[in-house]
């Protein structure tokens, strides 16, 4: 259906205002229900958002979001913050919507996530060929793994990008991961994603300075030296969750940066952090295991200067190497990027390759990486140049900022 034809489609629609949400998407600053949902209904998608003001039919309408019923079925976010719902009779009728009910049961719930909200939609039989919507901060999403705490929300664009990048994740890698309780959790900007949870973290960020001159971290005659603040940072992993907030700042320079549009960024950060969470998810961590610490020894024996500089991140620390191999190795991160890891870190990588994904059942041969990552992988090949210093968007693990 083209676009145009959809708009017209709106238009004719007969809407329904019904039982406006007690809850709005702009005011979502509700406490948290943690009472568990238990589905009772079919649960349904949003597949398109319409909120270009030439389509929208009449005043009040902020957007409408599709839902993925047979029929046409929207549901209408109104400027005011309240939602109602779109449809025709004639597509109840011919049985195009949801599972007949009675009046006030539940018919369906459409996950909110893909728009950026917490929560979904709950929708209720509302006595003959009507329907009603409620708005339901509490509901889990139906996206594997992802979380948007109740006390923030996202931008469309920005939820959307997440959603395809933990989709385009291996099946069992994000399945596994879910059955060991971790979480990717979105919000915002850094002060909804990190200082919220860690008012410490604002406290720290409130005296650090950032140096342009300086890069984000470095070994000094001191030792190793992370100089970022938390605000810029992309992402992290911490009690079980991948945080990864959609605002943050520029390192040295303090901007602000929406990684809405950012799609390799979001699957970069997010492979890397559950690179981490891989690690982590069991009673030891793989990266201490004897192999690993023995493979990354070996592995950085013959650094050259440049390349302890360039690869600091991951010379410094085994847990980053692993986090970022393993993201190399699952697709993640770019083909140049990718070549460095997977050369200068060639024993840590078949490690992970050959001992630690496929006890998750994440099968990878060679071939598979030679073909779609990175051609030399295991081969006896002139040795990869790292040209500069590979930032990473993330904070060190044990970087436990120190408070008087
Ligand atoms: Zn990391």
């Amino acid at each position: 259906m083209g676009l145009s034809k959809l708009a017209g489609a709106v238009l004719l629609l007969p809407v329904f205002a019904v039982q406006p949400s007690e809850v709005s998407a702009q005011h979502l600053r509700v406490p948290a229900q943690v009472r568990p949902h238990t589905v009772s209904a079919p649960i349904y998608e949003i597949t398109e958002i319409i909120n270009d003001p030439d389509r929208l039919s009449e005043p009040g309408i902020a957007a409408y979001y599709k839902v993925n019923t047979k029929g046409d079925f929207y549901i209408t976010h109104n400027t005011d913050s309240t939602f109602s719902l779109a449809y025709r009779s004639e597509d109840i009728t011919k049985g195009l919507l949801f599972p007949e009910k009675a009046a006030g049961q539940l018919v369906g719930i459409v996950d909110a996530a893909s728009v950026g909200f917490p929560g979904g939609f709950e929708i209720r039989s509302a006595g003959k060929a009507a329907y009603s919507v409620n708005y339901a901060s509490h509901i889990k999403s139906s996206v594997s793994l992802l979380h948007i705490p109740t006390h923030t929300q996202v931008s469309s664009t920005y939820a959307k990008n997440m959603i395809s990048a933990i989709k385009s994740l291996p099946e069992p890698f994000t399945s596994e991961l879910a059955k060991q309780g971790i979480t990717v959790m979105i919000a915002k900007d850094y002060n909804d994603a990190y200082y919220y949870y860690y008012p410490s973290w604002k406290e720290y960020d409130r005296w650090k300075t950032e140096d342009p001159a300086k890069p984000p971290y470095e070994i000094t005659p001191k030792g190793y030296v992370d100089n970022r603040k938390y605000s810029s940072t992309g992402g992290f992993f911490i009690d079980k969750k991948a945080v990864i907030p959609q605002i943050v700042t520029q390192y040295g320079t303090g901007k602000l940066v929406d990684r809405s549009d950012s799609k390799d960024y979001i699957v970069r950060v997010l492979y890397h952090e559950l690179g981490h969470a891989l690690d982590y998810a069991y009673s030891s961590a793989f990266s201490d295991s004897d192999s690993f610490k023995s493979a990354h020894a070996l592995d950085v024996k013959s650094f050259s200067d440049e390349d302890k500089k360039n690869l600091v991140y991951f010379y410094n620390s085994r847990s980053e190497a692993f986090a970022h191999l393993t993201a190399a190795l699952l697709g993640g991160l770019s083909k140049d990027e990718a070549a460095v890891m997977l050369s200068k870190f060639k024993r840590s990588a078949e490690i992970i390759r050959e001992d630690v994904l496929p006890r998750i059942g994440v099968n990878i041969s060679v071939e598979d990486i030679r073909k779609n990552i990175y051609p030399d992988y295991n081969r006896k090949a002139p040795p990869v140049k790292t040209s500069q210093v590979i930032s990473i968007p993330d904070m060190p693990r044990d970087l436990v900022p120190q408070l008087a």
